[in-house]
């Protein structure tokens, strides 16, 4: 990795490496984690830039059905079945249309995409649901917790909904409402939702077999188990009731799944382009990351501990 990185992207490193992060907020040029905390418009604005969350980027064919057709910083992936399409993830509001070409490059129509689904609702995920819902027709299907914030455009999210005409979406209508462990079939694709958690109430980890070369290969698409600047994940006040236990279980329910192929909601979190590379040689073995998971999953896990140990240790305000 560079070692010349510019403000935003060491910002960002801030976000995104727990353990530097009290030395480089140190800097004074740099926004520091509490900064960030309180100021959501700054750390969108550093996240999408320094992130490339608007970049695009080559679509590429993971396994089977299973493709990449998201931008250089966000995740969005496309099931291709015999009987039309499933998206799941879109980015931010505007990535729609660089979704529709890289479904375009591989051969396909997005207008063909009957079925569209999420991780958790927040903007850099949920971001042109409506747009790809107009485009396609396609059926929108959301996890319990979360159809309110994508209905109402993030109004109501817990954390972002004060701010939600900079943080949030165009609001959309939710056609089928899933609970956990639903199944969302089409063609030869049948997908297990699991409610996972902590981010947002309704964050979705998605769970999938997929056959490539008469092999067959288990796939899961983990969410919610990560925390953002200004969440209170613990104590007595925590960014809502019961969240501390569910993100102990929704880590609970990741360490439980033993994935072949992995994808992360952000593209850094399991090394799209390095993946990407080695496909080129190796084909389908570059995307079989067992240990890429196991690493990513006790990432989130202990980031999250530290973050409840961090909070416990605060003093605590009075008649609390
Ligand atoms: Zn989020």
């Amino acid at each position: 990795m560079s070692i010349l990185l510019s403000p935003i992207a060491a910002a960002v490193l801030v976000l995104a490496l727990p353990a530097a992060a009290q030395e480089l907020s140190a800097k004074p040029e740099l926004p520091t984690k509490e900064q960030l905390a309180k100021d959501n418009n700054l750390f969108l604005t550093i996240a999408r830039k320094a992130l490339k969350w608007d970049v695009p980027t080559e679509p590429v064919h993971i396994a089977g059905p299973l493709y990449f057709v998201g931008t250089a910083g966000l995740s969005s992936w496309l099931f291709a079945t015999s009987e039309g399409h499933i998206l799941l993830n879109t980015g931010m509001p505007g990535s729609g249309p660089m979704i529709v070409d890289s479904i375009k490059k591989l051969g396909f129509k997005a207008e063909d995409i009957k079925i569209i689904i999420n991780g958790h609702g927040h903007a850099d995920h949920a971001g042109d649901f409506a747009f790809m819902k107009k485009l396609s027709g396609a059926q929108l299907a959301i996890m319990e917790p979360d159809v309110a914030m994508i209905e109402d455009g993030g109004k109501s999210d817990f954390h972002y909904g004060k701010d939600w005409k900079i943080m949030g979406q165009p609001p959309v209508k939710v056609d089928r409402v899933l609970r956990d462990g639903d199944t969302v079939k089409l063609g030869e694709v049948i997908l297990t939702a699991y409610n996972t958690p902590g981010h947002t109430r309704g964050s979705t980890t998605w769970v999938t077999t997929v056959v490539e070369g008469g092999k067959v290969y288990s796939v899961a698409f983990p969410d919610g188990g990560g925390f953002n600047p200004g969440y209170r994940v613990a104590g007595p006040a925590p960014s809502y009731s019961g969240m501390t236990e569910d993100y102990r279980r929704t880590h609970h329910t990741w360490e439980m799944l033993k994935p072949d192929i992995w994808g992360g909601h952000h593209t850094e979190y399991f090394d799209l382009e390095g993946k990407r590379e080695r496909a080129k040689t190796e084909g389908v073995a570059a995307w079989v990351d067992p240990e890429g998971y196991r690493r990513f999953v006790a990432g989130k896990k202990s980031a999250f501990e530290k973050e409840v140990d961090e909070e416990l240790s605060e003093p605590q305000a009075e008649g609390k």
